[in-house]
């Protein structure tokens, strides 16, 4: 055998345990899923297409349904016409905040793209509708204890959780560590909206943040189970999800409308499948995890942590060896493993970003990606795998393309 090939069954072995917790969940969560299903009667006649205003849209309607009863909470608004999961978290915010009101992050600066909706310049910001903004660190003691510190003397109108570590060297957080924070924050103030970015979360626990006042996501992440071709969801108590669904369309006909010409199959077919793609995303990462440490890099969180959501942070420290990893996950990549990502000025992200996405669905990150900003300390996120075994082999030929450089 090779030295990688070594390594790689050392790896494989040693991921024994964690891949059996996976296990545990992914049966859970199908379970969850398929109960909902049956309660919800789905069969084929709500995967059909609408037009117009799509009055009376079954196949909508059920999709929600299915959503609430999966998520654990009240109601939900699954939708195509979410072009993207900031675009269910921006309107989760506008839909809970008005002007004079204070909106509070209590895990750090939100993830990239949400920086414009929050603080941009002549963009339509909710800075220029007169919505304040203060900001606590995740990092450092008694979080919990400063964000209650903060709530009460803010006395915010909503606060924003991100569960996932985004691109921050921060921990993902568990459902429990969340749903606790939103008991105490609401405890303090009663009226307080809390809203949960749960990108990158769904599925990887048996239970979701459900006691948030919203939480959102992205189709083209976890709940799509990779077949989703777009879209988003908010899910949460049901007024929330009704100010959602009039910040969406409009005020008055909110959710009634919105019509879907291509039909629901593979939105349906990707909720099922969610819990197996989440699980098979795991074990790739935990593979990944270990066989990176072996080689001698720093993933966190460590191969045997438990897992918050389907992110691997990869310390590089410098350029290199990071473009060499991200070339070789393009390389195992069943679309376009023939081309070489270069760094770009992505849309919504202030560093120039490197990417590699040979996916399906243009940018789906439930399938094996691997991007971050190209700053110090030049980390690379590696996150996805729709199917282990091709995981595992685009973790390999990454492997390969970093040790060929050293
Ligand atoms: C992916 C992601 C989003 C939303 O990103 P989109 O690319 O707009 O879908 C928001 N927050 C976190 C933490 C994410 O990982």
């Amino acid at each position: 055998m090779t030295d990688i090939e070594l390594l790689c069954s050392k790896a494989e072995a040693d991921c024994a345990p964690a891949f059996e917790r996976i296990l545990k969940v992914y049966r859970a969560n199908t379970e969850k899923v398929m109960d909902a299903f049956a309660e919800c009667k789905v069969s084929e006649n709500l995967f059909a297409g609408t037009a117009g205003y799509g009055y009376d849209d079954r196949g909508r309607d059920t999709l929600d349904l299915l959503y609430a009863k999966v998520m654990g909470t009240e109601d939900a608004l699954v939708r195509h016409h979410f072009m993207n999961g900031s675009h269910a978290i921006a309107t989760a915010l506008y839909a809970l905040l008005r002007p004079g009101d204070l909106l509070l992050a209590a895990t750090g600066d939100p993830y990239d793209t949400l920086m414009p909706v929050i603080l941009g310049d002549n963009c339509g910001s909710l800075k220029e509708l007169g919505v304040g903004y203060s900001m606590i660190p995740l990092e450092g003691e008694d979080h919990p204890g400063r964000v209650e510190k903060a709530v009460r003397e803010l006395s915010p109108a909503a606060v924003l959780i991100q569960r996932s570590r985004g691109y921050a060297s921060r921990p993902a957080l568990s459902p429990d560590y969340i749903n606790d924070l939103c008991d105490r924050i609401h405890s303090i103030k009663p009226g307080c909206r809390v809203i949960v970015d749960n990108c990158y979360g769904e599925f990887t626990q048996t239970v979701e943040p459900y006691r948030a006042d919203l939480i959102c996501g992205s189709l083209i992440k976890n709940p799509g189970g990779g077949l989703a071709p777009n879209g988003g969801y908010v899910a949460g108590r049901k007024e929330c999800v009704e100010l959602a669904a009039y910040r969406l369309g409009v005020p008055g006909s909110g959710r009634e409308v919105g019509s879907n010409p291509f039909g629901y199959r593979l939105y349906y077919q990707g909720l099922f499948a969610a819990p197996q793609a989440v699980s098979e995303a795991l074990k790739t990462s935990v593979f990944a995890a270990r066989v990176l440490e072996l080689a001698g890099f720093e993933p966190s969180p460590d191969y045997d942590a438990e897992c918050y959501d389907i992110i691997r942070a990869i310390n590089f420290g410098s350029p290199e060896p990071m473009l060499a990893f991200i070339r070789g996950i393009q390389s195992g990549a069943p679309v376009d493993s023939f081309v070489t990502p270069e760094p770009w000025d992505m849309p919504g992200y202030d560093d120039p970003v490197v990417m590699a996405a040979g996916a399906f669905v243009q940018g789906a990150s439930i399938e094996l990606s691997a991007d971050g900003p190209m700053r110090p300390p030049y980390t690379a996120f590696l996150q996805g795998g729709l199917t282990y075994e091709s995981g595992r082999l685009g973790i390999i030929r990454a492997l390969k393309e970093i040790l060929k450089d050293r």
